[in-house]
Formats: C-alpha cells, sequence, structure tokens
C-alpha cells in the first residue's frame, strides 16, 4: 500500500500547521512544529508568498496528509462529495471523517490516524460484530465499532485506555473505552470536524 515518505513532522512543518500525526508527541515538547514552526530546508524562514493556485495547492495537500489519503483515493472521495447534495468541500471532509480509521482515531482507540489505520489493517477491529480490515471503509449511522475479544487483551489497547489524556470523542459519536466500544450515533456536520482548513479552495483547485 502506498504511503507518503517524507518524514512524518516535516509534512507539518510543510503546511505551516499541527496535523496531529504522532500520537501523544504532537502535545509533548517534542513536537517539531511547536519548535520549528517553518518550512524544512535552507530557506524555510523566507515563507513566500503563494499564488492563488499555491494557496490551493497547500489546502488540498494539508487534508490528504492529515488524513493519510493519497491523490488518486481523495480525487476519487471528491467526485462521489461533488455528486452529493450540498456543499462539495463539506461532503468531502465529511466523507474522509467517515473512515474506519479516522473513527477509530476520534473514538480515542488510537493515537492517531496512522496508528489507526495500521491496527485496522491487522485486523483488530469488528464493525457491527463482522471483522473489518480495511481503513478506508465508509462507517454508517448505528455502526458499532469494537475491538475483537483476543485483541482486548494486547497492552497496546491497555496503554490507550489508560491514557486518555489527550482524548477528546466528537459528538457524532459514543465511545465506551472501558469496554473498547464505540458506535455511530449520526453523520458528521462540517461543525463537527475541528480541522482548520479552507476546503472551498480545494473545490476551486478541482474545479479548473
Ligand atoms: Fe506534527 Fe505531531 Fe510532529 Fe508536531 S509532533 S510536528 S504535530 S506530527
Amino acid at each position: 500500500m502506498a504511503r507518503y515518505k517524507e518524514a512524518v513532522c516535516r509534512q507539518c512543518r510543510r503546511e505551516g500547521m499541527k496535523l496531529y500525526l504522532k500520537g501523544d508527541r504532537c502535545y509533548s515538547q517534542k513536537c517539531a512544529f511547536d519548535k520549528r514552526a517553518y518550512v524544512p530546508g535552507q530557506h524555510g524562514k523566507r515563507r513566500s508568498k503563494l499564488s492563488e493556485y499555491g494557496l490551493q495547492l497547500r489546502e488540498k495537500q494539508k487534508v490528504k496528509r492529515m488524513y493519510g489519503v493519497l491523490e488518486k483515493q481523495f480525487r476519487h472521495y471528491f467526485d462521489i462529495a461533488e455528486k452529493k447534495e450540498g456543499i462539495a468541500g463539506a461532503n468531502l471532509l465529511i466523507h474522509l471523517e467517515k473512515r474506519l480509521d479516522n473513527v477509530v482515531y476520534r473514538l480515542g482507540l488510537a493515537t492517531s490516524r496512522q496508528e489507526a489505520r495500521q491496527m485496522v489493517r491487522h485486523g483488530h477491529f469488528t464493525v457491527n460484530g463482522k471483522k473489518v480490515d480495511i481503513p478506508s471503509y465508509i462507517v454508517e449511522e448505528g455502526d458499532v465499532i469494537q475491538v475483537k475479544a483476543k485483541s482486548k487483551k494486547s497492552n497496546r489497547f491497555k496503554d490507550i485506555t489508560e491514557s486518555t489524556e489527550n482524548r477528546v470523542v466528537v459528538p457524532w459519536l459514543s465511545a465506551d473505552l472501558e469496554n473498547l466500544t464505540g458506535k455511530v450515533i449520526t453523520d458528521p456536520t462540517r461543525e463537527d470536524i475541528d480541522v482548520e482548513i479552507q476546503e472551498h479552495l480545494i473545490v476551486e483547485l478541482y474545479s479548473k
């Protein structure tokens, strides 16, 4: 499976914002963006003014990197979002939020989306009682996400449930961390998605 090869923290510095890709480290003093909030490289401190195209491109890259999605799949999500009723940009973010790896992360069952993706791929979760090991699986209202009985014993899940310090469960999900279970109460709205993104720039970019 293809994935980003650039060093993780460089991606935040490149995009000029914290993308929260490294779990608990992102909330600690070790965060590279907090220490060096400028673009990596020799001329990184000299941020040049971006063109309209540059702004649109950067906004798209931010979202792709945040959710760990590559161009082909992202474009596919945009096509789906455009066909739906409502605002294409908001639909796009809502679709990304409903990916199983994001839901696992949002429920507090993983410290980052990257970790969530790996755990899903390793078959640690069920949706409505059936094993699902596809990170891009789209959840629906009423779905119950659970850590498999066998996996509950693993130290990784013990650690996760014991350190809930930086976990805030979003309003469209309910979590029962003691039983390593979560439920999709309803579809998320744009207001539920706490990412500082100007999604209309992505729509403009793809509409050229
Ligand atoms: Fe980004 Fe997290 Fe690295 Fe900070 S620690 S730069 S938020 S990935």
